[in-house]
């Protein structure tokens, strides 16, 4: 059959015409309703409350400043919204889809996106139609529409001769087989493009922390309102008018409330994600990067992931060494075989195959058009059920597979020397060499050619090296208490030499477990063999899945990575499903919770590392945040009941609640890895973000601040009036704040959380001194200047917080470290 195709100037022009193959983007959520969403949040509801009630008692700049108070943070959370929604949509462009087309007569990889009419495209089992296509050749084509038609058993498809099975819809999913369609429709005037959907998004769930920090917010609001009441209830008791019992209530609510966490904890994520995303690997459902820190257990690929998939011939054996068996072979690996090198010597298709191809090639430079002069009239495809692949010409059926299964094909014609060939297959995959079969039929078995009957040629084995980055890698892993489990189509040998190689499994004997073992297993055995096995060969995708369970039984949190069709199952189930950038199939990514770029094994590591990191910030933040306004709410409660002057006013907490939300607590959110965090042990994925024995330090470092801020303000009081005391207070808090955020940052770690951490003291003792010192502030909340010896005091008692931080609060260890 004659391909035609488009040559580059006839796809400049129709492009033109018809412009990109993309289906117009839905309008997202217009601005002022996500503003409007900020709303929603009881904790802004609460102070919406407080600065009704003090509007109604009078009190306007209290009102007011609340008011503003509530406006910042609704900015502030729409902020970070919006750029959480950029980090989303940034992911997207990572996430573009590549074709296969023929374009001046050599298939090429262009972006789905540039697709035209008339482009022949190669279609591939587990690959997402890119547009609307006439069938041209289809090899035991199947194609799963239920995307249109809700029907979910996949169709026979067939070379179109004015049927409705010669047609293939974008966005439909090829089950199996593959094929060559012609396009007819792009973009919007496909059939999906006139149902419009869009396809292969990131999924923005809600992260659980994020619901987590929701439901710690509402157990805050019930609190406060609870103190709130008993407080007012007891001033009144006391005699105190009405209006003073509401202030004291409006003020607790102001002074427990974080309002800035959710804000803060929001952006921590977005920054790890645009994070991981730089190095490699995209995450496609948010709520992964918090379960990526507690992942115990990683199976992984191996050809491809652990190794470069760039392969060489190192070495053929043939049933006889004469010229014409060598030639006969070399044929083979030409006819068998879907890649392509081009004349400048640029490879398309399977490393695999290409490798046979330049192998080929180098023996005999005449074999150059030997693919073109031998039309293929027919292929049954390579699947991992029964991986072999086989190509029907004019004078043979062209076979290669793996080798005990092409072995088990020619039984009757090897005979005797089955054993030899089974030693020297053996021999090669002991050093780590990928094995392949070649083999040949008779035209007249192409109807039958599962039952065997086919002739043995022999074997080539080929050298694929461990990616560099591997074993650093693996021992990271297995330093941070993370199992690693490779699971590999190939020969068991070849795995384990492979895994000896990259320090997978200590040296000496490995125990590897191929599929007729785990098939044999009974489930309590197939629970030794997951604790103990780090090695599984000859898998197929049902094994993975399997595998995936069976772990899971086990307490442990699995991430699996894949590329096939079949493995989305597997991947679905694996609390992170890892799918591949470069090789993978469009059905197993849109399985997969994360995506590696380069399906590189190393990104793993680092993404496990990141996911531990954004967490630890955001414990790190909390830990930050909830002493210093437990603290506030208490001096408000302890003055109210024991009838005190309050040492910090209500709108004075306000502005401290402000200023750390909008300069300190950010820190955390750009603070560099700790390297202690990669030699500790996964957490307990059940683990609240705050566990109790961080909720003894929380409070011990509230009592801490109590303390302080009474002394202070009593030391105030001894020489100054009550607003020289109050400034003092202030002021002594917030540079505590700052020493306990010094003492919790550790040690200098030469990153961007360096500098954010600078800028954000010196910005934060900025408005401090605008506070103090500038008259209009001066007169809104009620401050006064301070002096030398003010600030001498106001340093001493950030000394002591250091000091008290230091102790209480760093190391920050929440994870059982190992021996
Ligand atoms: P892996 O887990 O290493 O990627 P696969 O499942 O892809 O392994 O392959 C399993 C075996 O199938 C290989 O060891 C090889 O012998 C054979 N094989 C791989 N690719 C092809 C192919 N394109 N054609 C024929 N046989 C193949
Ligand atoms: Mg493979």
């Amino acid at each position: 059959m004659e391909k035609r195709g488009l040559s580059t100037e006839e796809a400049v022009l129709l492009q033109q015409q018809f412009g990109l193959n993309q289906l117009p983007a839905p309008s997202p959520t217009p601005w002022w309703r996500r503003l409007l969403q900020q709303f929603n949040n009881s904790l802004i509801f609460i102070l919406s409350i407080a600065a009704i009630f003090s509007a109604a008692l009078g009190h306007w700049v209290d009102s007011g400043i609340i008011v503003a108070v509530i406006l910042i943070n609704t900015m502030l959370g729409f902020i970070q919204e919006n750029r959480a929604e950029q980090a989303v949509a940034a992911l997207q462009s990572y996430l573009m889809e590549y074709s296969l087309v023929l374009r001046d007569g050599h298939w090429q990889k262009l972006p789905s996106a540039n697709l035209l009419p008339g482009d022949w495209v190669r279609i591939e089992n587990g690959e997402r139609i890119a547009a609307d296509l006439h069938i041209r050749e289809a090899h035991q084509l199947q194609v799963d529409e239920s995307l249109l038609t809700g029907e979910s058993v996949p169709v026979d498809k067939q070379p179109i001769n004015d049927n409705e099975l010669g047609v293939l819809h974008a966005g439909t999913m090829v089950s199996r087989g593959s094929g060559v369609g012609e396009v007819f429709a792009i973009g919007g005037a496909t059939s999906i493009g006139h149902i419009q959907k869009l396809l292969a998004q990131t999924k923005a769930g809600k992260s659980p922390l994020l619901i987590g920090i929701n439901q710690l917010s509402r157990w805050l609001g019930l609190g406060v309102f609870l103190l709130a009441i008993i407080a007012s209830l007891i001033a009144w008791t006391h005699g105190d008018s009405l209006e003073f019992a509401i202030l004291a209530a409006i003020s607790l609510a102001v002074a427990i409330i974080p309002e800035g966490l959710p804000a803060v904890i929001s952006i921590s994520l977005a920054l790890g994600v645009q994070r991981m995303a730089q190095r490699g690997s995209i995450i496609r459902q948010l709520p992964a990067v918090e379960t990526l820190g507690a992942v115990t257990v990683i199976c992984t690929d191996k050809t491809g992931t652990l190794t470069e998939n760039r392969m060489a011939v190192e070495d053929l054996r043939l049933t006889q060494n004469d010229p014409e068996s060598l030639h006969r072979a070399l044929e083979n690996m030409l006819l068998c075989n879907d890649a392509e090198i081009s004349d400048v010597g640029q490879g398309s298709g399977d490393p695999l195959e290409q490798a046979l191809i330049r192998y080929a090639h180098g023996e005999d430079g005449a074999l150059i058009h030997y693919q073109k002069r031998n039309p293929r009239l027919d292929t049954r495809p390579f699947d991992h059920e029964s991986p072999y692949m086989a190509t029907l010409h004019a004078d043979r059926i062209a076979i290669k597979g793996a080798p005990e299964f092409v072995l088990q094909h020619c039984f009757q014609e090897l005979d005797q020397t089955v054993g030899f060939w089974e030693g020297v297959i053996s021999e090669m995959a002991n050093l780590g060499l990928r094995t392949i079969a070649l083999a040949e039929a008779d035209i007249s078995r192409w109807s039958s050619l599962d039952q065997g009957g086919w002739r043995w040629l022999g074997v080539v084995a080929l050298l694929d090296p461990p990616r560099q980055a591997v074993p650093a890698a693996i021992a990271a892993c297995r330093g941070a208490g993370i199992r690693v489990i490779m699971v590999t189509g190939d020969h068991p040998r070849t795995a384990a030499t492979i895994a000896r190689q990259i320090g997978l499994v200590d040296a000496g004997s490995v125990r590897v477990v191929d599929h007729g073992q785990w098939l044999a297993a009974s489930p309590a055995e197939r629970q030794q063999l997951a604790r103990e096995v780090n090695v599984f060969a000859r898998v197929q995708p049902t094994d993975k899945l399997e595998l995936v369970k069976t772990l899971q039984d086990e307490g442990e949190i699995v991430a699996m990575t894949g590329d096939g069709v079949n493995d989305a199952p597997a991947l679905r189930r694996a609390q992170i499903g890892v799918a591949m950038g470069l090789s993978g199939s469009t059905v197993a990514r849109e399985a997969a919770a994360m995506i590696l770029a380069d399906d590189d094994f190393a990104h793993i590591a680092c993404a496990v590392a990141e996911g531990r990191h954004i967490y630890n910030n955001i414990q790190h933040t909390a830990l930050f945040m909830l002493p210093t306004n437990f603290a506030q709410g208490m001096v408000i409660f302890l003055a109210v009941i024991f009838r005190m002057i309050l040492p910090i006013t209500p709108l004075q907490i306000l502005w401290i609640n402000t200023v750390t939300a909008i300069t300190l607590a950010l820190v955390f959110a750009f603070m560099g890895a700790d390297k202690a965090l990669m030699q500790q042990l996964p957490r307990p994925i059940a683990q609240p973000l705050l566990p109790g024995t961080l909720w003894i330090r929380i409070t011990l470092m509230t009592l801490f601040l109590v303390m302080m801020v009474f002394a202070i303000f009593k030391t105030g009081i001894a020489f100054y009036d009550v607003v020289h005391a109050r400034t003092l207070a202030v002021n002594g808090l917030m540079a505590m704040e700052g020493a306990v955020l010094l003492a919790m940052y550790g040690s200098w770690r030469n990153d961007r959380g360096d500098w954010i951490l600078i800028i954000s003291l010196v910005v934060m003792i900025l408005l401090q001194a605008l506070f103090s010192q500038l008259p209009f502030l001066q007169l809104v909340f009620q401050t006064t200047s301070l002096s030398l010896n003010d600030i001498g005091i106001i340093f001493l008692t950030a000394l002591l917080a250091w000091l008290a931080a230091r102790l209480i609060l760093h190391p920050l260890q929440t994870f059982t470290l190992k021996s």
